[in-house]
């Protein structure tokens, strides 16, 4: 499974706290997935963020 953050992201920092391992903050102040294949319990705490995230911007394939 691989993530994204769209461009309604409003950079609240919320998703790197929720879920570091593959969300962290751009020197734009947005949000950024890694660019990586994730799955188990990574992939839970990355739905995890998604589900928190006010703007509805992480997507996943
Ligand atoms: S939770 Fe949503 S709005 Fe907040 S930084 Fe992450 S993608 Fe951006």
């Amino acid at each position: 499974m691989k993530f994204f953050v769209n461009s309604d992201c409003i950079g609240c920092g919320l998703c790197p706290s929720v879920c570091p391992e593959v969300f962290s903050m751009t020197d734009e102040g947005v949000a950024k997935a890694c660019d990586c294949d994730v799955s188990g319990s990574t992939a839970a705490c990355a739905e995890e963020a998604q589900q928190q995230c006010p703007v509805s911007a992480i997507e996943h394939d």
